[in-house]
């Protein structure tokens, strides 16, 4: 049996953006002719969306921001003018807003490519506790479920109790959900004298909407024999990207195509940079270009030893508003807490001024206790801060021990824009 889900997952790289610029062409002139919302878009700003063939020319369009998104819809309800009003639409989505959705075509494979990927097959029995009320998820990961063969058990937000009860009696096998739902089930479970890796036959989990941090990984890996995967995507947009067995990096799915921009100006940014995820969703109902996620990440462009050959994301480094800009780079708090792990009992705090026209980075390090050699702590600071953050630091200080405050803010912006 084949290890990808279609041939789409390991054509070249040359080939699958030929492929995707002839789909955004395509989409672009369609949507032009069938949404009245993008037909005022592109004329307001002078646009010919004959000039849109490549992912590159879609910069001239606006990043649309799930705020923004709510505001066209309002505007203009139910889809803001971006739908084609003609469409036979089977069903209709609504998430917190409210934003509507028309469910995009059958034959799209939504979340299959992750699913797949997770090794999930035809005899898989899966709990999928995502909510089916109103909102895409439960019936769209149901979908990528099935699409892959697997039998699915829509068991939605019921109560641990009852999920529990369902793995039992049904043998299932998987789980898709929030990982902190699966750790509830899990020690509900415990609670009723089960011991779960002997009394249940789940095996792996599929999880998203919520990040993995890495020490509840390690648990269901280790303690409770579950493989665990992480599947990335948006109400708006559907899947956007997936992990493979490597767990390196999440691959791009083929049917979006990802852009990588600084959020103050929408333009693209260089590639391994930090900026926000923008994505274009290829159908031919729903015609939102560029929605903006609000999350922040880089591409990784590297192979993959799976033999994918998409390019795949570096996690989620947190939300746009969290972090901050030195030197046009962006410093997201979750990489601070990654310098953190490489430096056990070092407390530190960042705090980025400005000198004449440039920012100014200085980082503040505080060991644990006295150390004899504070030129080597600070160098082995440098390495790993410029590894992790990409940014350059200006100035190391070494405090004595017991300086910085104990409710420690981890970034002080001192530049004053007035
Ligand atoms: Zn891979």
């Amino acid at each position: 049996m084949s290890n990808y889900y279609d041939d789409a997952e390991t054509r070249t790289i040359e080939q699958r953006v030929q492929d995707q610029d002839a789909m955004l062409a395509r989409m672009i002139r369609l949507g032009y002719e069938k949404s009245k919302g993008l037909k005022r878009m592109l004329d307001g700003i002078g646009i010919d969306p004959r000039t849109i063939r490549s992912r590159e020319d879609l910069s001239v369009l606006p990043v649309i921001s799930r705020e923004r998104l709510i505001e066209m819809e309002t505007a203009d309800p139910p889809y803001g003018g971006l739908a084609d009003e003609h469409a036979a639409v089977d069903r209709i989505f609504i998430s917190p807003g409210p934003v509507y959705e028309p469910h995009l075509s059958e034959s799209d494979p939504l979340w299959a490519r992750a699913y797949f990927a997770a090794g999930i097959r035809k005899g898989d029995v899966v709990l999928n506790a995502f909510s089916y009320h109103m909102v895409a998820a439960g019936l769209t990961f149901h979908g990528g479920l099935r699409k892959v063969g697997a039998a699915v058990v829509p068991s939605g937000t019921s109560s641990a109790q009852l999920q529990v009860q369902l793995m039992r009696d049904l043998g299932i096998t998987a789980y898709t959900g929030t990982p902190s739902f699966l750790m509830a089930i899990i020690k509900k479970a415990e609670e009723e004298g089960h011991c779960f890796k002997k009394d249940f036959r789940l095996r792996r989990a599929c999880f998203a909407a919520e990040p993995l941090q890495p020490s509840l990984r390690k648990t269901f890996e280790e303690r409770y024999g579950i493989e665990t995967y992480q599947m990335y995507g948006a109400t708006e947009v559907g899947d956007v990207a997936f992990e493979c067995r490597e767990k390196r990096g999440w691959h791009i799915c083929e049917e979006v195509v990802v852009e990588i921009v600084d959020p103050a100006t929408g333009m693209r940014i260089l590639p391994g940079q930090l900026g926000e995820i923008v994505v274009t969703r290829f159908n031919d109902t729903f015609f939102l270009f560029r929605f903006g996620t609000g999350d922040l990440s880089r591409i990784i462009a590297e192979p993959c030893a799976c033999g994918r050959t998409s390019f795949r994301l570096d996690g989620i480094a947190g939300r746009v508003g969290d972090a901050i800009k030195v030197r046009g780079l962006f410093v997201a708090p979750s990489q601070l807490k990654k310098v953190q792990e490489h430096f056990e009992s070092l407390r530190f705090q960042i705090v980025v001024g400005r000198t004449g026209h440039e920012d100014r980075l200085t980082v503040r390090i505080e060991p644990g206790q006295r150390v004899a050699d504070t030129e080597a702590l600070k160098e082995e600071f440098d390495r790993i801060f410029k590894e992790i953050c990409t940014v350059r630091i200006d100035k190391i200080e070494c405090l004595e021990p017991g300086t910085l405050p104990k409710d420690l803010k981890s970034i002080i912006d001192q530049r004053d824009w007035t």
